[in-house]
């Protein structure tokens, strides 16, 4: 109730009590009305209060409210940025999880950095991700060396460096340069992201992390990864792919160590199998080819043929082109071979000049004849080296599994015996191995181990053959033949086994002992009283060519205490024509050492007059073939009269040797020939028997040119 209400209300009640005659009880009723009303109006303004505090406390608890509101949506707020921070947390780790299993698995540099791009683009759902590799150059390059996210063109249209200067100011040259991750939140705004910022937005790439690949503090490229939203790249997640970084710039150094290590041991397998100038097999390789292949041919019934090449005249090459070109020759002829024969065939090279095929299976010798047919005639367009034409041809000899061999060493004994053949036959052809072959060749093993035996044995000894002055037939000299009188063999001629002692190299000790036992010999006779007496020792082309072998003459003479100027030393025409250069330089020492020299078997070898005038020799003997048939009415008596004259007009004593016959003599004697060797005055002889002889002719030998 207002306050005016009450107003009227208590002026109603006050004019009935006016009127009234009973002014006490009115006025104790007025009373009790006011004090009604009194009490009322207090009421009212205790309920007045109340409404007051109950207005009051609903105000605070409004604001209460509207505080307590605010706290939500800020705890929402932060509830929202956490589940993406931890969204992100996650999304690294797995990347990081992934990325780590690729390092593992990683074949190769390039698979492994593009794998990782995939990954976090794929799981990190990222835009873009790529890694660039520092180079070590002048402009400071950071070369991409993968990327994953289609919008990845626009990195390659840019050159990036990492150089401190304007070109290498952005967020990868950065990262690089100070080795540490920079981070770009906002590509539009930037500061560091000016040169690509117009190429980046336009991809929808808004911001973007380089993180520096690190290992022993060396940076070996930088990490970029963009996304399609800005700030994006939290602390948590930045740490995370710091770390991610870490691992991929570990992984590639193992990498790249593993790539040397197996780049290494692939190179020492190359090394081990292959042969470096033709790029082909070599002998340990073809050996494990050979033997499987044979393995293969019994298990299946199949049959293989083996080819032996050999090239023609290979040391002309040599000789006229230098190693450099024989070398060029021999790659040339490898890429010639391969392109002969089938792709699961096989070609290699033993070494030197010699080139093996392997016809694996072969079906027939049919087939075998026109490979080796195709080979040969691979060989008739020259080939061209440093602007040289060199015509060259090739002898094969074919061996055939099982037919000729089941083993390895017996196909390539069978294949070189027929190849020997071939050259034999004239060269630039093929032979397959026969029977007969296999004959001879048992024949010369059975020789060459005889010959083994003998000379272990000390079953060699030496004749001597006196030369004499033909005018006066005084003794003025003798030459020293090795003899070999077998036990079981009987007397070996020596033309049977000189050239097989030359082959296996045995001739090198066997010329040795020669040497030293004549020499001694000789020594012997002069203390006895000959010392007029010159002594000639056959030397060989490989002893002479040895470098060894003026210290070996050095040293016998030493031993002996035979005067030098008391021995000649008799090489073949093709001895010293070999490697012409170097022989001189030989007969130049021996010379100067007053040994004497003669040129043996003269007129059959490669005769030059230029050359005889380059050579610091004494004597030529004159081939016993020329001798033999020089009264036949197309004989041989104006060469041998040419020889004489164009000895003697250098000086050079002419000696014939083969002289059996008393028409022989007389014809030389016209001829004025100097000295004779042969049947008609003496065989070869013991030395005991020399002596006897020389004793019997009862004559002083004085005279002859070298005394
Ligand atoms: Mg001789």
């Amino acid at each position: 109730m207002s306050q005016k209400a009450l107003d009227e209300d208590v002026n109603s009640q006050q004019q009935p009590a006016a009127k009234s005659s009973d002014a006490s009880d009115d006025g104790s009723c007025l009373n009790e009305r006011v004090r009604a009303l009194e009490a009322e109006l207090e009421r009212l303004e205790r309920e007045h209060q109340r409404h007051l505090q109950l207005e009051k406390h609903l105000e605070s608890l409004v604001k209460e409210m509207h505080q307590q509101r605010g706290e939500l949506l800020v705890r929402n707020q932060e509830l929202t940025r956490s589940r993406e921070t931890l969204d992100h947390i996650t999304r690294a780790y797995q990347v990081q999880a992934s990325c780590n299993h690729a390092l593992l698995q990683a074949g190769s540099e390039s698979a492994l950095l593009t794998e990782v791009c995939r990954l976090i683009v794929e799981q990190g759902r990222f835009r873009l991700a790529w890694v660039g590799l520092v180079a070590d150059d002048d402009a400071c390059s950071i070369q991409p060396a993968a990327f994953f996210g289609k919008e990845a063109l626009f990195l390659t249209s840019h050159s990036m460096s990492y150089a401190d200067n304007p070109h290498g100011q952005g967020p990868s040259g950065r990262a690089v340069r100070e080795r540490r991750p920079v981070v770009c939140q906002d590509i539009a705004s930037s500061p560091i992201f000016s040169r690509l910022r117009a190429d980046a937005l336009a991809e929808g790439l808004l911001s973007c992390i380089s993180l520096p690949l690190i290992v022993d503090e060396r940076c070996l490229g930088v990490l970029g990864i963009y996304s399609d939203e800005r700030r994006v790249f939290d602390v948590e997640e930045v740490e995370l792919l710091v770390e991610l970084a870490r691992q991929l710039a570990f992984g590639l150094e193992a990498l790249r160590a593993r790539t040397e290590r197996s780049e290494a041991l692939e190179q020492i397998r190359r090394l081990a199998y292959f042969d470096p100038l033709t790029e082909l097999p070599n002998r340990r390789m073809f050996l494990e080819r050979l033997e499987q292949a044979i393995a293969q041919s019994e298990r299946e019934s199949q049959q293989l043929a083996l080819l032996f090449l050999d090239l023609d005249r290979f040391k002309d090459v040599n000789d006229t082109l230098g190693h450099e070109g024989g070398d060029a020759l021999l790659a040339a002829v490898g890429r010639r071979l391969r392109g002969c024969v089938r792709q699961a065939d096989t070609v290699a090279r033993l070494g030197g000049d010699e080139f093996v095929v392997i016809l694996h299976p072969a079906h027939g010798s049919a087939q075998v004849e026109t490979v080796a047919k195709k080979i040969i005639a691979s060989f008739d367009e020259p080939f061209s080296l440093a602007g040289n034409d060199i015509h060259t041809g090739t002898s094969i000899g074919i061996a055939r599994y099982p037919a000729d061999g089941t083993c390895i060493e017996s196909l390539l004994r069978h294949a070189d015996a027929a190849m020997y053949q071939a050259k034999a036959d004239g060269r630039r052809t093929y032979r397959f191995f026969s029977a007969e072959m296999n004959r001879r060749i048992q024949a010369k093993l059975t020789l060459e181990q005889h010959l083994r035996e003998a000379w272990e044995r000390g079953e060699m000894s030496l004749h001597y053959q006196p030369q004499m002055l033909l005018r006066s037939e005084e003794i003025v000299g003798v030459e020293a033949l090795v003899r070999w009188n077998s036990p079981v063999l009987g007397e070996v001629s020596p033309e049977r086994f000189i050239p097989l002692a030359e082959e296996t190299g045995m001739i090198v000790p066997l010329s040795e002992w020669v040497l030293n036992t004549a020499c001694r010999q000789m020594k012997v006779w002069h203390d006895a009283g000959y010392d007029h007496l010159r002594l000639s020792v056959n030397i060989s082309a490989r002893v002479f060519h040895r470098p060894s072998f003026i210290d070996c003459l050095d040293r016998v003479l030493a031993q002996t205490g035979l005067s030098p100027g008391r021995l000649m030393l008799e090489m073949t025409e093709s001895t010293v024509m070999e490697k012409t250069d170097v022989a001189i330089m030989t007969l130049t020492d021996l010379k100067v050492r007053g040994v004497l020299l003669s040129l043996d078997d003269f007129g059959t070898g490669y005769s030059s007059l230029n050359h005889l005038r380059s050579f610091p020799i004494d004597q030529i003997k004159i081939d016993r073939s020329f001798l033999a048939d020089f009264d036949c009415p197309f004989g041989q008596s104006a060469i041998i009269e040419a020889m004489i004259a164009m000895a003697h007009s250098l000086g050079i004593c002419v000696v014939a040797e083969g002289v059996e016959e008393q028409a022989q003599v007389d014809f030389l004697l016209s001829r004025h020939c100097d000295e004779v060797q042969g049947f008609y005055w003496a065989h070869p002889l013991p030395a005991t028997e020399l002596l006897l002889h020389l004793r019997s002719r009862r004559r002083d030998a004085v005279g002859g040119m070298f005394h």
